[in-house]
């Protein structure tokens, strides 16, 4: 899934106003409108209007050009604010709703109701270190072919399908409800405006079988469980010649053995001896690009945490990446021998003739105590 530019989908230079924007939209829009593409022509049309609304919404907000500007794709989500594209052929109408008013009556082609496909979603599962790096990725969808044995009509071969008297071809009905009237979906033909007596023994009188495609999957650097690509008309296909819903690969983050990532930021805990944490030293701490090291000072107490500014990770819509922070997990030893044992009995006598002086939380929790059982 290679994404083309949004000045080369318009054909505008980088620094186009926003009326030469709007022409630029405003001729493919009406190149690729739907009544002029019908047949073959009409999936290839209705990505590229797909792909010229999308450039065209991003370009024309102040905010989303300038972010475009500085970080390309990953800098915008197209999925923002698109939720609403919903039944019906709402791709089409809301854009010429907006830029031609009422030019085009909304959702239907030649008289039918057209639904846009259904939107599929894919659950994708990466490792930290690639949602860090990104990753090109391919993935297995399904895709609808026009049934070899219909060539598309649904109809067994040697039939035809009908035309539904029930709404006469139109798709819709008028119902009378109290004083009102409203329009509804055929009730007999689903919208289709047809009716196919014989259905077609291949695809069940769908005209279209379920194929599998490869797909492949630019998964952007800086990605975070939970974040969505939207793979505009990767979805299934529409009703009457309907756009396509869209593929939304929803991204999956697999835990990771040693960190734990929060927003941009890693955390990490690292064990370090009860003597280097009491004596100070450098200590080797793992990041996503390798080795690093830290020096901790003495008496460094368990639970402090050191910050390595930079190595964390930098998300998408992110200027820097995030930091990663050590927590020190002091260990202590375990299986001594009798000799070991006997060094830390002596440490112990020698430490409790210093008093409270080496124990940093000392007098403050004895005093603690006190108020607390008294
Ligand atoms: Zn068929
Ligand atoms: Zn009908």
């Amino acid at each position: 899934m290679s994404k083309r530019d949004y000045y080369e989908v318009l054909g505008v230079a980088k620094n186009a106003s926003d009326d030469e924007l709007k022409k630029a939209y405003r001729k493919l829009a009406m190149k690729y409108h739907p009544d002029r593409n019908q047949g073959e022509k009409a999936k290839e049309a209705e990505e590229k209007f797909k792909e010229a609304k999308e450039a065209y919404e991003m370009l024309s907000d102040a905010q989303k050009r300038a972010a475009y500007d500085q970080y390309g794709h990953a800098g915008v989500d197209p999925n923002r604010g698109m939720g609403g594209m919903g039944e019906g052929f709402g791709g089409f109408a809301e854009a010429f709703g907006d830029i031609f008013g009422d030019m085009f009556s909304q959702g239907r082609r030649g008289g039918r109701q057209v639904y846009r496909g259904n939107d599929l979603s894919y659950s994708m599962e990466i490792t930290l270190e690639e949602a860090a790096k990104g990753k090109d990725a391919q993935i297995r969808i399904p895709s609808w072919d026009n049934c070899d044995t219909c060539h598309g009509s649904g109809a067994k071969p040697g039939t035809s399908a009908k035309t539904c008297s029930t709404c006469n071809g139109m798709g819709s009905v008028q119902m009378r409800q109290g004083f009102f009237s409203v329009q509804q979906t055929c009730p007999h033909c689903r919208g289709t405006g047809k009716i196919i007596p014989e259905p077609c023994p291949s695809c069940g009188g769908q005209g279209k079988v379920k194929r599998q495609k490869t797909l492949e999957v630019k998964i952007p650097a800086g990605i975070d469980d939970g974040m969505r690509i939207r793979s505009a008309g990767n979805g299934e296909p529409g009703t009457n010649g309907g756009p396509a819903g869209d593929l939304y690969i929803e991204i999956r983050i697999k835990d990771h053995d040693i960190f734990e990532r929060d927003g941009d930021d890693l955390h990490c805990n690292v064990p370090v001896s009860f003597i280097t944490a009491a004596l100070g030293g450098e200590i080797e701490v793992p990041t996503l690009s390798g080795k690093a090291a830290i020096d901790i000072p003495e008496g460094t107490q368990a639970g402090k945490q050191f910050r390595l500014r930079g190595k964390g990770i930098k998300g998408i819509r992110s200027s820097y990446p995030g930091d990663l922070y050590c927590h020190i997990v002091v260990e202590t030893p375990v299986k001594l021998t009798e000799h070991q044992r006997k060094l830390l009995k002596e440490l112990d006598e020698s430490l409790k003739k210093g008093g409270s002086k080496h124990s940093p939380s000392g007098e403050s929790w004895t005093d603690r105590l006190k108020s607390f059982f008294s």
